[in-house]
């Protein structure tokens, strides 16, 4: 018989938690809030795109990320896909992204809380662990509420991304005190805040656009889809992708440009195709101004904002701009470089770049190699994932791994 504790009852501690419990193994779950799998419920606007169709390494950062091959092999995809069946959820699958059919994240929240509480798995609210001793082969966990005592303990108390949900990086020392090392860390999923005083301008569009970092003007990554313009910068799910890289530079002191083209969506290669193209629109609606010849293509305050920075007044007509002035309009749209200075802090991220290093455990089980029957998992770790379930996806993998393992007697 096991006693078997798990710190943090977020998305990799519950199910951590599930697979720890067997006839032979008492589990409780200790819980810093008043409720588990707080950061569960505003996932995906609310709704918990919670797994993705194509989980592979080529959608996750990590120091080493030939270790997270270990965590999503094709058996461990299938088991997690069998096992949201069974605990209830049936999947509403949009390009791939995985939600419940519901709609709502309560519902996986819900159905992983139900499952817990059928298999008799005692969760401790309001308690917050603030220090782990191993003494003997006993782990003492100091509380908020005492002394408690385990066989075998997982750490499950996510990043430092998103603090008010419970996640604020304390899980960092526990681990410390304990032995372990932490990699550089930084948060990712976030906003990008940019250099300029027009952002007033264009606040609260949103645009299809392909958007090409540059880091030192060398291209590292391209995204296309949604953008959101937002009064410090940019965001939405193309601008989070690229975040993890743009962290990654600021922090070495690299110059980050984020290259924005507003017109992905026209076969336009050259400012020379640009000014063909517009010919041919202008002549084709005639009589119309600058600003009411893309009117159809943009939203207004976007081509203001286009025309305020190439200093075009609205009212001209196409005909009437020079060949320098047609020129930077089309470097506006097609290559407008925004110069990122920062990115937006913990407090909005979604995620958290590094963590505790993979090497520092076995990734076929989770367990530490540095301290017998201790187990990492889920967002503490130093994996993340870009946008599309491929975080939770990491944290269901991992804490499953876990839980099994643990739950072994000898
Ligand atoms: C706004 C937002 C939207 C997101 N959307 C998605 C999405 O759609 N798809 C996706 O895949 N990922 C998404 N993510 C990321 C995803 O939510 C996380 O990767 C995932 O929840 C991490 O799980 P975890 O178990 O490691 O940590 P968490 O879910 O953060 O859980 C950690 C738990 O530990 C508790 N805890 C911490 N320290 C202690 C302590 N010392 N003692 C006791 N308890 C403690 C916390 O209160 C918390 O409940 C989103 C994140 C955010 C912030």
């Amino acid at each position: 018989m096991s006693n078997i504790v798990i710190v943090g009852g977020g998305a990799s501690g519950l199910i951590a938690a599930i697979y720890a419990k067997t006839s032979n193994n008492k589990v409780t779950i200790l819980e810093r809030n008043k409720e588990v799998g707080k950061k569960i419920l505003v996932t995906g606007n609310g709704r918990c795109n919670y797994w993705n169709e194509n989980i592979t390494t080529k959608n996750y950062h990590s120091n080493n990320l030939e270790e997270v091959k270990n965590i999503i092999t094709d058996k461990n995809k299938v088991e997690i896909m069998d096992f949201f069946n069974k605990i209830g959820i049936i999947p509403k699958v949009k390009d791939g992204y995985y939600y419940p059919r519901s709609n709502q994240a309560t519902s996986i929240r819900n159905a992983l809380k139900t499952e817990v509480n059928n298999l008799a798995i005692d969760i401790q609210y309001d308690t917050f662990v603030k220090d782990i001793k191993k003494q003997n082969n006993q782990f003492l966990l100091e509380t908020s509420k005492g002394v408690i005592k385990a066989d075998k303990v997982i750490i499950a108390t996510g990043s430092k991304a998103m603090p008010k949900t419970g996640s604020d990086g304390n899980g960092y020392l526990l681990l410390k005190n304990l032995g372990h090392s932490l990699t550089e860390l930084f948060p990712v999923l976030v906003q990008l805040e940019g250099k300029g005083n027009f952002f007033k301008l264009w606040e609260g569009v949103r645009s299809e656009a392909k958007l090409t970092l540059l880091e030192q003007g060398k291209k590292l990554a391209t995204e296309i889809g949604e953008i959101q313009l937002t009064n410090y910068g940019i965001s939405g799910i193309c601008t989070f992708n690229l975040s993890h890289l743009v962290a990654k530079g600021l922090k070495r002191g690299k110059q980050e440009e984020v290259m924005i083209d507003f017109l992905p969506f026209l076969n336009i290669n050259t400012a020379e195709d640009f000014i063909t193209y517009f010919d041919q629109r202008n002549k084709l609606v005639a009589n119309r101004s600058i600003e009411q010849l893309l009117e159809g293509i943009l939203n207004y305050k976007l081509i203001n904002t286009m025309l305020y920075l190439t200093n075009i007044s609205k009212d001209r007509s196409w005909n009437k701009l020079t060949a320098l002035e047609k020129t930077n309009l089309y470097n506006n749209l097609k290559n407008f470089k925004l110069e990122i200075i920062k990115t937006k802090s913990y407090d909005t991220a979604q995620s958290c770049g590094g963590g505790i290093p993979l090497l520092e455990i076995n990734t076929k089980t989770m367990q530490s190699k540095l301290v017998d029957n201790l187990y990492i998992v889920g967002e503490i770790l130093d994996v993340d994932g870009v946008c599309g379930g491929y975080n939770l996806a990491f944290a269901w993998l991992s804490g499953m791994l876990a839980g099994k393992d643990a739950s072994k007697n000898d």
